[in-house]
């Protein structure tokens, strides 16, 4: 079975949200003063991402990205990895992570099943990292690196969001600690998800410029490359630093809308299905789950979603085309 949308877009891949809980507030994604969390009852529980996993999968979804909130603060993440890895048909399941505890959990999330990690690392200053953070200790996050590249989560993946004046003066510093610890870089463009992202506006890069700022030394040039080393099945533009092996991808939502390409869609940790980053538009699942629908009747569900799916988010006009949701929420 294949889920296919109404501008023919092969619909593949599905980020589910475990938590909105994050042990870390950064201001673009979590703004000061945000609405209290929900409580338990509102959160789907383990069997119920279980089994709406398992009705994706068996409608064509064949990779799937655990991510939150942070995701290692979900209890039983180990069980859920375990039994999400064994659904028939699934061919990744990767997890997004600020790494704050993965150094715990690296070893047992692998055995369990996970095969990739993306790490969400915007700076090497400790101080810098406190700040964006609202209180992070940079140091668990560098450990969590560590201990994933030692338990095989290969490639592991580090993701920056990029932001002037606050750590675009270190992008040439973060391509070097990538390249010293055989990381996969990916430079991310400020979204305006969420309220932060709204007044974001002053600090957003455009990837062009990014890729400008990429230099390690004078005059190296960075190359476009059509088959990253890592494979790249996502929305990132690869470039190879010219004459050397080091590889960085950008992810430009903005300035380059991949929306035409669009393969995925978002479960919430409330059940909702999104189908798209940038729209409002969500399907109820947690509800009908526990009105004790069929599976047939939850897949009825997900196609008619798939069927309502936008052509394309309109981030690039700032304001008016963005969600008031955070990516907190949405699983980023
Ligand atoms: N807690 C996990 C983490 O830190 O990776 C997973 C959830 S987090 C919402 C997922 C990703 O969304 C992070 O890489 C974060 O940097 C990114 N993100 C959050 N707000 C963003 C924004 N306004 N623009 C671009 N990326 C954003």
């Amino acid at each position: 079975m294949s889920l296919i949308d109404p501008f023919g877009r092969r619909i593949r891949y599905l980020r589910v949200s475990v938590t909105d809980r994050c042990n870390l507030q950064c201001d673009y994604c979590r703004p000061a003063g945000e609405p209290l969390l929900p409580n338990h009852q509102q959160l789907l529980t383990m069997e119920e991402m279980v089994r709406l996993s398992r009705l994706f999968v068996t409608l064509g979804i064949d990779r799937i990205r655990l991510t939150g909130g942070e995701p290692l603060l979900r209890r039983n993440m180990v069980m859920l990895v375990r039994e999400m890895s064994a659904l028939p048909g699934l061919q990744e399941l990767s997890l997004t992570t600020n790494a704050l505890l993965l150094d715990r959990h690296a070893d047992e999330l692998r055995q369990a099943g996970l095969h990739r990690v993306n790490i969400s690392l915007d700076t090497l200053n400790p101080e810098t990292f406190h700040r964006i953070t609202r209180g992070g200790d940079l140091n668990r996050v560098l450990a969590g690196i560590e201990a994933a590249v030692r338990a095989g989560l290969k490639p592991v993946k580090i993701n920056m969001v990029v932001m002037r004046d606050i750590n675009d003066h270190e992008i040439p510093e973060m391509i070097a600690f990538a390249v010293r610890h055989a990381l996969a870089l990916r430079f991310i463009e400020t979204m305006p998800v969420g309220r932060a992202g709204l007044g974001g506006a002053e600090r957003y890069i455009p990837a062009d410029e990014i890729v400008r700022r990429a230099r390690l030394g004078d005059g190296q040039e960075w190359i476009p490359v059509d088959a990253p080393k890592e494979g790249g099945a996502g929305p990132a533009r690869y470039f190879r630093l010219a004459g050397g092996d080091a590889e960085v991808g950008i992810i430009s939502a903005r300035s380059r809308h991949f929306c035409d390409t669009c393969n995925r869609m978002r479960l919430t940790s409330r059940g909702e299905l999104v189908l798209c980053l940038g729209g409002e538009d969500r399907v109820d699942l947690k509800t009908l789950l526990r009105q004790g629908a069929s599976d047939a009747l939850l897949m009825d569900a997900i196609r008619n979603g798939v069927a309502r799916k936008p052509e394309r988010h309109h981030f690039e006009l700032g304001a008016e085309g963005a969600s008031h949701w955070n990516m907190s929420g949405l699983g980023g």
